[in-house]
C-alpha cells in the first residue's frame, strides 16, 4: 500500500501511557487514526505517532478491515515508488495481486508473506483481482533498512508457508525473524520480529520475549488483554524493552501481529513513500519518479497509471529519531 495521506502532521494523535501494576514494563497505547488512502479505502495508522514513530525497524504500520468489498474495485493502488524500506504485507482475509518494476506478477493470500525490499529503488501496484473474496483485512507494514543496506538491489518475496508453532489456544505465524525457534524464511536486515498471533476464545498464554528487542502488540482482529491491559481492535500496545515474556489473553478468539526489533538508532527521513537519510535525498527521490527515472523502472500491465509525487512540503525536511 502507499502512504497518500498529505496531510497526516495536523491530525497525529500522541500515545497514551496505561497505568502498570507495581510500575514494572513500559504499556504505551497508540490507539491509531483513521487516514484516507485514495478516494474510498480507510485505514488505521498505528505508526508513525506523533511520539513514537518506530518499534526495532518497523517504521509504518497501517490496519485495515474487515471491509465488505463484494460491490467494490476492493484495494486500488496504482504504481508507486519506495526507497530504502521493505513493504511487508500481510492479509487476514481476502486476496492482494502484487505487480512491481522488477517483474513480479504475484496474488497472496492470508497466512502468506509478501515481502519487497526497495532498496536503491522499485514500483509496484497493490490490487484486488477483479473477482475477489468477500471481505478484506490485513495490514500493511514498513520496515526501515539499516545505512549499511538500503542500497541493496531491489527484490520481491512470496513465501506461501511460513513456520510457527502451536501451545495453549496460541498458534503463532512467523512473518520476519525469529519466534520461539521459528525462522521465517523472509529477508531481514536488521534484529527483528514480526508474527501473527492467533488466540482461541478462554486463551491465556505467556510469550518468549527478547529482552533487547522493543515489542508492540496490534489486535488486527478482534480484542485481547495483553500484560494486563485491554486491547482493542484495531489499535495497538507497545511494551517497551527487558521483557523475556509477556503474558496474552483473549475472551473470544483473537489475531494479534507483534511486531518487535532491536531498537533502531539511525535517523531517518520518511515522506510519502520513502525513507532516505537527508531532505536533499527525499527531494531527489520524487523528482526522479514524477521524470519516470529508471531508478524505479515500471510496472507491467498497469496501463501508465502511476501515482506522483506530491509537492514537497515547504519547510525542510528534518531526519528523526525512533522517538521524538
Ligand atoms: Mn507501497
Amino acid at each position: 500500500m502507499s502512504d497518500l495521506d498529505r496531510f497526516s502532521a495536523s491530525r497525529q494523535v500522541p500515545a497514551v501511557s496505561v497505568p502498570t501494576v507495581g510500575g514494572k514494563g513500559v504499556l504505551e497505547l497508540l490507539p491509531g487514526r483513521e487516514v484516507l488512502l485514495g478516494e474510498s479505502t480507510r485505514v488505521r495508522r498505528l505508526l508513525p505517532t506523533l511520539g513514537r514513530r518506530m518499534v526495532g525497524a518497523w517504521a509504518f504500520v497501517d490496519h485495515y478491515g474487515p471491509d465488505d468489498v463484494s460491490t467494490t474495485t476492493g484495494m486500488q493502488v496504482a504504481p508507486h515508488p519506495h526507497t530504502g524500506l521493505q513493504t511487508v504485507s500481510w492479509l487476514l482475509e481476502g486476496e492482494v495481486r502484487h505487480r512491481d518494476s522488477v517483474g513480479s506478477d504475484v496474488v497472496f493470500g492470508p497466512g502468506q508473506l509478501a515481502l519487497m525490499t526497495a532498496g536503491h529503488g522499485i514500483a509496484h501496484s497493490e490490487m484486488s483481482p477483479a473477482a475477489h473474496p468477500r471481505l478484506l483485512h490485513g495490514a500493511q507494514l514498513w520496515v526501515a533498512l539499516p545505512d549499511a543496506h538500503r542500497e541493496v538491489a531491489p527484490h520481491f518475496e512470496h513465501h506461501a508457508t511460513l513456520p510457527g508453532f502451536t501451545s495453549d489456544g496460541l498458534t503463532t505465524t512467523v512473518l520476519m525473524g525469529s519466534l520461539g525457534g521459528a525462522t521465517s524464511p523472509g529477508t531481514a536486515y536488521s534484529p527483528l520480529v514480526g508474527a501473527d498471533l492467533k488466540l482461541a476464545a478462554g486463551a491465556d498464554v505467556e510469550l518468549p520475549l527478547e529482552p533487547d528487542f522493543e515489542y508492540a502488540v496490534l489486535a488486527a482482529g478482534g480484542s485481547a488483554t495483553v500484560a494486563d491491559a485491554p486491547v482493542e481492535h484495531g489499535s495497538m500496545l507497545y511494551l517497551g524493552t527487558g521483557r523475556r515474556t509477556v503474558r496474552l489473553r483473549a475472551e473470544e478468539a483473537a489475531s494479534l501481529l507483534l511486531l518487535g526489533g532491536e531498537p533502531f538508532e539511525e535517523q531517518l527521513v520518511m515522506w510519502w513513500n520513502f525513507i532516505g537519510r537527508s531532505g536533499e535525498e527525499i527531494a531527489e527521490y520524487a523528482e526522479r519518479w514524477n521524470a519516470q527515472d529508471e531508478r524505479f523502472g515500471v510496472v507491467e500491465g498497469s496501463d501508465g497509471d502511476r501515482l506522483p509525487a506530491p509537492a514537497l512540503p515547504a519547510m525542510p525536511l528534518r531526519s528523526r529519531g525512533r522517538v521524538r
